[in-house]
């Protein structure tokens, strides 16, 4: 068994995830999460919430999962968001054409097509299922489809990202915001992507979960006006140029930007946080780097993008997220796809003195000439560009008839007016989290294997290896299980009164009665409980409880008194363990 099996097999078996459609024989690209699973995804959902929500001030909003034709044409997904699809002639067996090939080229990524198949044909690559022969490669859209409403309804698609929703309600968040950049809209939801043949587990999800920030900032200042907050925070940065020297570089986010290699600071606050709330959430730092776009694999209208990447055993570097400078791209397609302009009106500091060349129609010689026409024509003309007006004889076109205006007939001047402000479509930050990935490599990194003596089971007295979660205790789908030392009465009402006092402190709890001590220890190790508390016969003469440690395996007594603080303070206030009572 390798890591991600341990892994996986840990997570079946203690209610983390598990295949979906089980009963049915599954399909793959599906999960559930179970309890365990469900509790410690909210977890790590409600940690992105307090940062990007309360702390960043980026307010959640929520948008339909199915979204119509309109705005999947406008942001580019109808007609481009495809991968390569291969399949065999033999079995019919579906493949990415580039997955196919990657122990060949090293960047399989952006070739084209034709290209792809040369390749094939050229190494004699054949169907890993079957042997078979591969027919020709094709683009294959990976939107789901559907249709909304009966007969002949509306296309619709399941929305391939969460990004979408933020940009479409773009005016009525400007609104919100009273019309200040920067500001910034979140949201958390499912994402749907019919991917072509997922066979990475957890990692390639048919519907995952995304955590997307779209932040609106003004294209003229990309400046952060908190970046001091991580300055000196180091990040460990894969760059464009690093890549090519195969090694990457630890450096200050003030380097990073100083030296030009995030390409400004506002993305770079924003590659920092992410470091931050991977970190928080419990991902190893020595497991996580940020990888930047090569020049040929970013997106034509992105300035700067750089990917979130985490280190797994059995898949390697995994982008987690994606961050990104978007520029005005969304906001503009969605302007010309609806007609209606999307941007904000940002008055200057100080009003300016522009020069504008005016158009002016003269009315005493167009009057006789157009008669009840000439007022329409002279609007007409005011709107038409200087360069319209370098010929003798002006072409304009009033409800669809075309008049010819001689150019003596219309007088020009250069006129100074004062302009206090200007429209500008705002430019867009976005960091986009796969929280389902985010959660596997939570796993990945929180497990452990140790091999301990087990002195603290009553049956054994010789080693055992000890599977441990090492969760961040905030972060743990359990904080605190509640174990009666023996399933007697005497012991059993006053574990479920604290139990109770735990619950009502706001602690995830759970209470088991029921096996060994040491295999009750085991087994809340095994899903990361921090601690234990036992119930025992002295705690009914001395209102004392033990309390022990999952790292340390340590133990300490503690008065019952006061339990729920001690707890809840070592669990999200950082007191230390050694001060929770005396050691045992
Ligand atoms: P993208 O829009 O492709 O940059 O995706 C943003 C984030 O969503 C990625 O960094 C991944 O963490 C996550 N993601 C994308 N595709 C999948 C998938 N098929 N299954 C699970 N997570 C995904």
């Amino acid at each position: 068994m390798d890591r991600y099996e341990q892994v996986i097999e840990l997570a079946k078996r203690r209610g983390f995830l598990w295949n979906s459609f089980e009963l049915y024989g599954g399909t793959a690209g599906f999960y559930d999460y179970g309890p365990l699973g469900s509790t410690l995804k909210r977890r790590i959902e409600q940690i992105w919430r307090e940062i990007y929500v309360i702390q960043e001030g980026f307010m959640e909003i929520e948008c339909p999962t199915i979204g119509i034709e309109e705005v999947f044409i406008a942001s580019g997904h109808v007609g481009g968001f495809s991968d390569p699809l291969c399949e065999c002639k033999q079995c019919g067996e579906a493949f990415r054409a580039d997955h196919l090939i990657k122990h060949i080229v090293e960047e399989a990524d952006g070739l084209s097509n034709e290209e792809l198949d040369s390749i094939i044909a050229q190494h004699n690559v054949k169907c890993p299922e079957c042997g078979g022969e591969f027919g020709k490669t094709y683009e294959f859209n990976l939107m789901f489809k559907t249709q909304i409403g009966p007969g002949n309804g509306r296309k619709g698609y399941l929305r391939p990202e969460t990004a979408q929703g933020m940009f479409v309600d773009f005016l009525r968040l400007a609104r919100y915001y009273r019309d200040k950049l920067p500001f910034g809209a979140t949201q958390i939801g499912k994402s749907y992507r019919n991917e072509i043949s997922p066979r990475q587990g957890v990692i390639r999800l048919r519907e995952f979960t995304q955590a997307e920030a779209e932040i609106f900032i003004d294209p003229r200042n990309k400046k952060h006006p908190n970046i001091q907050r991580f300055e000196n925070t180091l990040l460990n940065l894969y760059s464009d140029e690093a890549q090519d020297m195969g090694e990457s570089q630890i450096m200050t986010v003030k380097e990073a930007v100083s030296k030009g290699i995030i390409a400004h600071e506002f993305l770079a606050y924003q590659v920092a946080l992410v470091n931050h709330f991977l970190q928080r959430v419990g991902i190893s730092p020595d497991k996580l780097r940020f990888r930047q776009h090569r020049k040929d694999e970013m997106a034509h209208y992105a300035i700067d993008c750089w990917d979130a990447e985490i280190l797994t055993e059995r898949f390697g570097w995994v982008e987690v997220v994606g961050i990104a400078d978007r520029t005005d791209y969304d906001l503009s397609a969605h302007a010309n796809m609806s007609k209606t302009e999307l941007s904000i009106y940002i008055e200057y500091e100080q009003p300016r003195m522009v020069e504008k060349f005016v158009i002016r129609p003269n009315m005493g010689k167009m009057g006789p000439v157009f008669k009840g026409k000439a007022k329409l024509i002279a609007e007409a003309l005011k709107a038409l560009p200087k360069e319209a007006f370098e010929n003798d004889e002006i072409k304009v076109s009033v409800d669809g008839e075309i008049f010819i205006v001689p150019r003596d007939m219309v007088e020009f001047a250069h006129e100074t007016i004062k302009v206090s402000g200007e429209n500008i479509v705002p430019h867009v930050i976005e960091p986009s989290f796969g929280i389902d990935r985010i959660f596997y490599a939570l796993l990945e990194h929180a497990y452990d294997e140790e091999v301990v003596s087990t002195k603290d089971s009553v049956e054994h007295n010789d080693e055992e290896t000890r599977i441990v979660l090492r969760f961040k205790k905030e972060v743990s789908p359990v904080n605190v299980a509640v174990l009666p030392l023996l399933t007697r009465q005497e012991l059993i009402e006053p574990s479920k009164e604290i139990a109770n006092r735990l619950r009502e402190k706001g602690l995830l709890v759970a209470y088991d009665d029921s096996g060994t001590i040491g295999r009750r220890y085991r087994r809340n190790d095994e899903i990361g409980t921090p601690y234990c508390v036992t119930i025992d016969y002295d705690t009914l003469k001395d209102g004392t409880v033990t309390i022990r440690d999952r790292d340390s395996m340590q133990q300490v007594r503690a008065e019952v008194a006061t339990i729920e603080e001690v707890l809840y303070d070592m669990i999200y206030r950082d007191k230390k363990f050694e001060t929770a009572g005396k050691p045992v």
